[in-house]
């Protein structure tokens, strides 16, 4: 953050607030470590803070500290309006653009608060009086340890919020394997297990809660997995029914899509899930080196991410929309 950035956000918070903070739909380990630690940072300085996450979060994160306060405004609307036109401040974290949040982004487009972006995607949205985007950053909660520490705060991270900064960190570097990872996010994950994050327990509680349903829908999208070596792809594909057959739960699918990327000699992987209820296919996309995910997904699925990690949607049938990904592929022959 610039030294004009850090006054600004000095003075705002110098007197108590109203603060309401917004993850992305969807929202990931990164999504809610980072709100989460930034709401107890803010309410241990006196204010009140609230995190309004647009729809609900996995289960594999319903430990993290702080977690049974987080509002979901599909499920609680109203109280999640009131929040929100009361703000004098709205913090938005791991998103670069409002249409981020689902049917959140109505409300917030017309609140009178003022706003601060923390996120590490490409292409900000230019919504914020401060806007803090670094794209080269591992996760947005590495992003919330800086942005405490400029504000030379660093002392009030208790184990509750290295908790929650560590899950982001862990999560979003692929347990510090992405390219990423630097020497500075290993500083940062020092002092966060210094200041208390279990990191044994926090590895548990994320990737060792599986249940037996979901193992078993692994297997059925290991079954579906499907290779493409003249374009270095693999994908997976996931039916609402072979869902349906598997007591499918929010977060099930997180990191499929990665078993692609790990055969030998794939540079892209990407996983299509059907999803009836809202009438799409949903997919998420993964690369290895200069391939743009987060070009492709822009292009042809209105969507986005970062260069490696990208998500987006297709309207079409699950059937159609593979025909179509297949169809696709040899204009990015040369880049593949
Ligand atoms: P995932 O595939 O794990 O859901 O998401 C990978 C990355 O792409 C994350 O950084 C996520 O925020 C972003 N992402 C996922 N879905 C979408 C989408 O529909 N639109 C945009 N712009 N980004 C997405
Ligand atoms: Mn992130």
């Amino acid at each position: 953050m610039n030294s004009n950035d850090i006054k600004t956000v000095k003075t705002l918070l110098e007197t108590s607030k109203s603060i309401v903070i917004v993850p992305h739909k969807n929202p990931d380990g990164d999504a809610m470590g980072s709100t989460l630690a930034l709401c107890k940072y803010l309410n241990s300085k006196g204010h009140t803070a609230t995190v309004i996450a647009p729809n609900e979060y996995p289960h594999f994160l319903k430990w993290l500290p702080g977690h049974e306060d987080v509002i979901i405004y599909n499920a609680t609307t109203q109280k999640a309006i009131e929040k929100i036109e009361n703000a004098d401040l709205i913090f938005t974290l791991d998103f670069n653009h409002l249409s981020r949040t689902g049917d959140l982004e109505k409300v917030l487009a017309t609140a009178t608060a003022e706003f601060i972006m923390i996120d590490h995607h490409q292409q900000p949205a230019d919504y914020a009086v401060v806007t803090y985007s670094d794209t080269r950053m591992s996760s947005t909660c590495e992003m919330v340890y800086h942005f405490i520490d400029a504000l030379q705060e660093t002392a009030h991270i208790d184990a509750d919020m290295a908790s929650c900064l560590y899950t982001g960190i862990m999560t979003d570097t692929g347990s510090f394997r992405f390219p990423s990872t630097t020497a500075v996010t290993h500083e940062v994950i020092a002092k966060l297990i210094a200041a208390g994050a279990d990191n044994a327990n926090i590895h548990r509680h994320i990737y060792d809660t599986n249940s037996y349903t979901k193992l078993q829908l692994l297997g059925v999208a290991l079954k579906n997995l499907k290779i493409l070596p003249e374009y270095k792809t693999a994908y997976i594909t996931l039916s609402q029914k072979e869902l349906d057959d598997h007591n499918f739960q929010k977060g099930d699918t997180e990191g499929f899509v990665n078993y692609g990327l790990s055969l030998e000699g794939i540079i892209f992987a990407i996983i299509f899930i059907e999803n009836k209820s809202e009438g799409i296919i949903k997919m998420s996309l993964r690369s290895i080196g200069d391939f743009s995910v987060n070009e492709f997904a822009r292009t042809h699925y209105e969507g986005g991410g970062h260069t490696n990690a990208a998500g987006g949607k297709s309207d079409l049938s699950l059937e159609d929309t593979i025909t179509q990904f297949i169809s696709i592929l040899p204009r990015y022959k040369d880049k593949l």
